[in-house]
């Protein structure tokens, strides 16, 4: 389902991330650990499209991302057609990044609106179902303001779910939480990994990434230093 080859990227003199690799199969939740700094956010920023990388590909469902193969040459997409390929590929951020001037509702319809040019009547139907997925649905019409942090989270997955997308990618989803708050959102990422989502996380939690996640890989600066199944992964010093 996503694939990334040879993934580098570099800031400055900074090579951040040094020929990475991985598959996630469909169906399949991938969790990423690895020490702050050592490129894990980077890469999930090239897999949603909000950067570019150095040199490698990013290929969901065999077609390759961010790019145009035209006469033989590979071409990089405009923002336009880059805003469309992103709403294959959700995203959650550590902090949530609501628009603090939309309720609940408003901030779940706007990509489906603005991007997709959904009809409102419609738009509000299908946010609304969403935020009941995840048990938000007696605060759709509250702003950010008046959510906790894990309600907030929550419309956040809530935003990217609606659009329907391939796969979703979670960069620390639980780590700007109070930690009476971390359950109820690591709850609703369960439920989705049971429902057939395709789920990369880059998580701290390593008791959510034994129970839930198919693969595990560590990061170490700028690359993948192991990569096994959970019981394997967890079960050695
Ligand atoms: P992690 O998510 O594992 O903590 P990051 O991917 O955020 O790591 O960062 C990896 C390295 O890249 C860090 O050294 C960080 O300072 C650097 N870095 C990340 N983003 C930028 C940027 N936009 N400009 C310069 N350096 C960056
Ligand atoms: P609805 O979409 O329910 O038919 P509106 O289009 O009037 O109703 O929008 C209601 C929501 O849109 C508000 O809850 C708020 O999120 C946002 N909104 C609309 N107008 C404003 C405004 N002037 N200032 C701030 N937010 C607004």
């Amino acid at each position: 389902m996503l694939r990334v080859t040879d993934l580098h990227k570099t800031y400055g003199r900074t090579e951040v991330l040094k020929g990475v690799d991985f598959t996630v199969e469909r169906g399949e939740v991938k969790a990423l650990l690895g020490p702050s700094g050592s490129g894990k956010s980077t890469i999930l920023r090239l897999m949603a499209l909000l950067e570019r990388p150095d040199r490698g590909e990013i290929l969901l469902g065999g077609r390759r991302l961010g790019v145009q193969a035209t006469g033989g040459r590979v071409v990089h997409l405009g923002e336009r057609e880059l805003a469309r390929q992103r709403t294959d590929i959700g995203m959650v951020f550590q902090k949530f990044n609501l628009f603090n001037h939309l309720d609940a509702l408003h901030n779940v319809m706007l990509g489906l609106t603005q991007v997709r040019g959904v009809k409102r009547a419609e738009a509000k139907e299908q946010a609304a179902a969403m935020l009941a997925r995840v048990g938000l649905a007696e605060r759709a019409r509250h702003f950010p303001s008046e959510l906790s942090g894990g309600q907030q989270q929550r419309v956040a997955i809530a935003r990217a779910l609606v659009m329907n997308p391939s796969v979703m990618l979670f960069d620390e989803p639980t780590s700007a939480l109070d930690p009476e708050l971390v359950g109820e959102v690591l709850a609703v990422m369960e439920q989705l990994a049971a429902d057939g989502m395709t789920m990369v996380v880059v998580t701290h939690e390593t008791r959510f990434a034994r129970r839930v996640a198919n693969e595990v890989a560590m990061f170490d600066s700028g690359s993948i230093v192991e990569q096994a199944p959970p019981d394997e992964f967890f079960d050695h010093p």
